[in-house]
């Protein structure tokens, strides 16, 4: 099985091609689609498969680390760290404890991928959207104004989850 390090050193990968591509394709291919196709790809590295563990897995600590970007080094953003891990571990706990960790329907490419971020896209919007927008309203704009957008999105963590699954698969890849 691959670990958490090896699977984030493969996005990585992946992250620098979709970026090349997005080069070469800069003028055939609005921004905003380049710019879904690389967002998407590189959300690997802080969301994938593996948030269905009851423990703390690499892409938690990633997360954390980023929400902590700009704290300088030291005891204190030790200490931020530690409590971002906390708070999302709660956040995805409704997410972690209903699934085993590699269940089909958390580690399949496509399927896996739409049922984590439809977790998040409903759990976001409960805890930080709902005083402004009804889930009617953020649907329009995510489903509707910005279809492609998220269709592209979509597409590329689905390629991450691809890498991901193959990796826990075949050993002999890495
Ligand atoms: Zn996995």
């Amino acid at each position: 099985m691959a670990d958490g390090i090896t699977h984030e050193k493969y996005i990585l990968y992946a992250t620098a091609a979709t970026l090349v591509g997005s080069v070469l394709l800069y003028d055939v291919i609005k921004l905003e689609y380049l710019i879904a196709a690389n967002v998407g790809m590189l959300s690997n590295v802080f969301i994938n498969s593996d948030i269905d563990q009851d423990g703390v897995v690499l892409v938690e600590l990633r997360t954390a680390q980023l929400l902590t970007f700009f704290v300088p080094r030291g005891n204190f953003k030790n200490i931020l760290v530690d409590k971002f891990i906390k708070l999302i571990k709660i956040f995805l706990a409704p997410y972690s404890l209903w699934w085993k960790h590699r269940h089909y329907l958390t580690h399949t490419p496509l399927i896996g991928t739409l049922i984590r971020w439809y977790y998040i896209y409903l759990a976001t919007w409960y805890i930080f959207l709902r005083p402004w927008l009804t889930l009617h309203e953020l649907n329009v704009i995510v489903f509707q104004d910005f279809q492609l957008v998220t269709v592209v999105f979509l597409t590329f963590v689905s390629i991450g989850d691809f890498i991901h699954a193959a990796l826990d698969k075949f050993e002999f890849i890495w």
